[in-house]
């Protein structure tokens, strides 16, 4: 049963959270403050993070988690208006994120969405293997695939695709692909970030895939598809 630590200092949400994870067969803990929550922290497999918290802030919550060896995943809680907040706190090392006001069925999907991710894969029986996604990339060729057509894509363009493959459905900001892409100290623009997804995406549409296999996250950033390939055919 995963252990799910709910941070947040107003406790109807929390408890309203908490209630519907246990609902949902989860081990729910609420924590009220920074500082119990610290104490949590290590017996926790998933971290559901307010921000704004009468003792602190949430960001030293992650800091913490990322530093520690048990790692739990996080998902923040943050309201409509801090798009900075958000983006910061994905840079940081969150997972995921959700938006207030929010449904609990909202923080439940999304909790689970975000432990499938972080949990190692499951020794796989052969019959019960994946179906495979619609994007793919093979490193060692530098090809790329959309539904089993391969695309050509710039050196740009592949990196891109490669860095957001290596986590399907997770939200990548413009900073981290630049980071990851070009690396520090190259000045790019968010502009030229879109303008390269841009070029992608139309690739994508050209060789029969979907425009939202590669979805714009407003806000935020982008991030490719976790759903599995509905087009079969490509047997290989
Ligand atoms: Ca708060």
């Amino acid at each position: 049963m995963a252990k799910i630590l709910v941070v947040e200092d107003e406790p109807a949400i929390a408890e309203s959270i908490a209630y519907f994870l246990r609902r949902d067969g989860f081990a729910a803990t609420v924590a009220t403050t920074l500082a119990a929550a610290e104490r949590e922290v290590d017996r926790a497999d998933l971290i559901i993070l307010d921000l704004m918290l009468p003792d602190g802030s949430g960001f030293d919550l992650i800091g913490q988690v990322r530093r520690s060896a048990a790692r739990a995943a996080i998902i923040v809680l943050s309201s409509r208006d801090s798009e900075a907040d958000r983006v910061a706190a994905l840079e940081t090392g969150a997972d995921d994120y959700v938006t207030k006001p929010f449904s609990p069925r909202e923080i439940v999907a999304r909790v689970r969405a975000v432990l499938r991710r972080a949990a190692p894969p499951p020794p796989a029986k052969p019959a019960a293997a994946a179906a495979p996604l619609p994007l793919a990339v093979d490193e060692a060729t530098r090809r790329a695939h959309v539904n089993g057509q391969k695309i050509d894509l710039t050196r740009v363009e592949f990196d891109l695709l490669a860095c957001m493959l290596a986590a399907p459905g997770r939200v990548f900001t413009r900073a981290q692909l630049i980071d990851r892409v070009w690396g520090d100290g190259f000045a790019i623009t968010d502009r030229t970030i879109d303008s390269h997804v841009k070029g992608l995406r139309k690739k994508v549409v050209e060789a029969g895939g979907d425009a939202d296999l590669i979805e714009t996250v407003r806000g935020v950033g982008y991030r490719v598809t976790d759903r599995p390939s509905t087009s079969g055919g490509s047997g290989d």
